[in-house]
């Protein structure tokens, strides 16, 4: 019998939910893949079987979220992370400046290894209001020689997203788009480079996707650690070292799921139905629930909200719990409760929070 009908309602942050069909199926190739007599994990990464793999999952990539020709698709490790600390460390130099656009506490933390680097500025920080916003575009500010601005796309932690991006015009704009990449279609071209960790929205922790322009990546400073380069991962098509074979391999399987979905703009139209379902039960409480972010800002992958008081958010989550929900609890940095909505959550998931919130609701009111 399948063991999907034993799954978890999983709302978790990161790492989070998989397509139940990708488990399945990797589960299925697990001990002899394609008549390997191995599993994916257990050949060399430079076995034609492996490459295969590998290059398949850059070309669906490539196909998928419409990356123009003159962009490079690398698969990097450390995370998003590394990539706070390896964008100034390539593109900014001693006393030359980066716009930040502080929406949050990854904000801060890619800003914060920027400091090492050169002399990176805030602009547009919505902290003051607990990050409950996206600043409007003309709050943007940044110099004409900026060496780029960065922002985060969507924020994990507060539940806000951008719906539009600002134009830098001649100045590079970067992205750390960790958990909203590939949810829905943009226009690759507007951004020099976009980062995210795969653990949200693309497949397991391990592998993180680069996507940047090639005129930009030729500016890089040249005397720096070579696995730190990202000519290095470019110039070896991210095979410089040996790649978390698996965590491609998952992705690869992902990225093949969302095909069968019928692409990004099915994929967005699932995400906005799914989150739909959770504001609404939100906005139709008359103040039992209260969403953290403003309307305006709100995330279609991370819902944030408090119940009415601090007893009954208590009980909330501990009765979510025992009803079969994980990964209700909001991050410490601003507790409450997160419903992370990823595009692998399934829709019936969604479904079942919404039917236990208005059943809590009418409980306790
Ligand atoms: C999760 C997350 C990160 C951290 O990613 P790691 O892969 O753990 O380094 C960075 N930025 C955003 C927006 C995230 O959601």
């Amino acid at each position: 019998m399948s063991q999907s009908n034993q799954r978890a309602y999983n709302f978790n942050a990161g790492p989070s939910a998989l397509p139940v069909e990708v488990l399945e199926k990797a589960q299925q190739e697990l001990v002899n893949f394609h008549g390997t007599g191995m599993s994916i994990m257990e050949m060399s990464h430079r076995s034609s079987t492996f490459e295969e793999v590998h290059n398949e999952a850059i070309s669906r990539l490539r196909k998928l979220f419409a990356i123009p020709d003159d962009y490079e698709v690398l698969f990097l490790q450390g995370g998003a992370s590394l990539q706070f600390t390896m964008i100034p460390m390539n593109f900014l130099q001693l006393e030359k400046k980066a716009s930040y656009v502080m929406t949050g506490v990854w904000s801060e933390k890619a800003y914060k290894e920027a400091t090492l680097f050169g002399e990176p500025v805030q602009t547009a920080s919505t902290k003051e209001d607990k990050y409950r916003n996206i600043p409007s575009l003309e709050e943007i500010d940044f110099g004409s020689d900026d060496a780029y601005v960065h922002l985060t796309s969507n924020n994990t932690i507060y539940g806000t997203q951008w719906s539009e991006f600002p134009d830098t015009g001649e100045v590079p704009l970067i992205a750390d788009m960790s958990s909203d990449i590939m949810s829905k279609p943009i226009d690759i071209s507007r951004f020099d480079l976009i980062y995210a960790g795969a653990q949200k929205n693309l497949g397991p922790s391990g592998v993180t996707v680069v996507i940047a322009r090639r005129d930009f990546l030729a500016k890089a400073n040249k005397e720096i650690p070579t696995i730190l380069k990202y000519s290095t991962h470019v110039e070896s098509n991210s095979l410089y070292n040996t790649p978390p074979t698996f965590g491609i391999y998952m992705l690869g399987e992902v990225l093949k799921w969302i095909e069968k979905q019928g692409g990004l703009a099915a994929i967005a139209k699932q995400n906005e139905e799914k989150a739909k379902l959770i504001y609404d039960v939100i906005d139709n409480s008359n103040g039992f629930y209260t969403g953290h972010a403003s309307k305006e800002s709100r995330s279609l992958m991370n819902i944030t909200f408090r119940v009415a008081d601090e007893e009954l958010e208590k009980q909330f989550l501990t009765e979510a719990k025992d009803a079969g929900f994980v990964g209700l609890n909001g991050h410490r940095s601003v507790g409450g409760c997160r419903a992370s909505t990823y595009n692998s959550v399934p829709l019936e998931t969604c479904k079942a929070l919404q039917d236990f919130m208005i059943a809590f609701q009418n409980k306790h009111k």
